[in-house]
């Protein structure tokens, strides 16, 4: 006696995937020749622990793969876009600036695709992990290495809508026949409301006017 859903948003399967001729930049593999592991988001960082308190900008972006929430996603051939600030301060780096990527999901009322970008601030830190005092909070500093991978993917997570709307004024879908209020009509969409009913018996049988 399970209810029959409407056949909508339920599954994956109206998911727009992504067309084969995607991300050509990716495929390719042309990166950077003094990065030759391909890992756009690893960062050097020697060069600022020399000195606390030096800063630099890092804009990095490239794909993360498996990046999404329950009915948004990224997109595998589209980038996640860093535009950080590294800070080195004792115990470590600091990182602030803004990551973004966009999405693509369903729109919560009509099953329709929606799309968008997921921005998200952020303020972290990156610590060695070794010794007694870690930094619980922080990200592991490797070395003189810090990878930004798991910074942008936790802020765009953040940053991913819950459950995304084609349009503020999304009419949804009929839950009589499923039709979708957006663009087609139905025949129940006469409210049948008891109610009214209740009404339109009275004023059959009261006296006319
Ligand atoms: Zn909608
Ligand atoms: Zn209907």
């Amino acid at each position: 006696m399970a209810p029959v859903e409407p056949p909508v948003a339920s599954s994956a399967e109206g998911l727009p995937q992504p067309e084969d001729h995607a991300g050509p930049d990716v495929r390719r593999g042309q990166m950077d020749a003094s990065r030759p592991d391909r890992r756009p988001f690893r960062v050097q960082v020697a060069a600022l622990r020399k000195q606390n308190g030096t800063t630099r900008d890092e804009h990095r972006s490239g794909p993360i793969a498996d990046l999404g929430a329950v009915s948004v996603t990224v997109p595998a051939a589209e980038d996640v876009t860093c535009d950080l600030t590294l800070t080195s301060f004792p115990g470590g780096i600091t990182v602030t600036g803004q990551v973004r990527a966009p999405w693509v999901g369903e729109c919560r009322r009509c099953g329709g695709s929606v799309e968008g970008t997921a921005m998200a601030e952020v303020r972290e830190h990156y610590a060695p992990k070794e010794g007694k005092v870690g930094d619980e909070e922080a990200y592991p500093l490797v070395g003189d290495e810090i990878d930004l991978e798991p910074l942008a993917r936790d802020a765009v997570l953040l940053g991913l809508p819950l459950a995304p709307l084609c349009d503020a004024d999304c009419q949804g879908l009929c839950p009589t026949c499923g039709a979708n209020r957006n663009t087609d009509t139905c025949a129940c969409e006469a409210p049948l409301d008891p109610r009214w009913a209740a009404l339109d018996t009275l004023r059959d049988e009261g006296p006319p006017t």
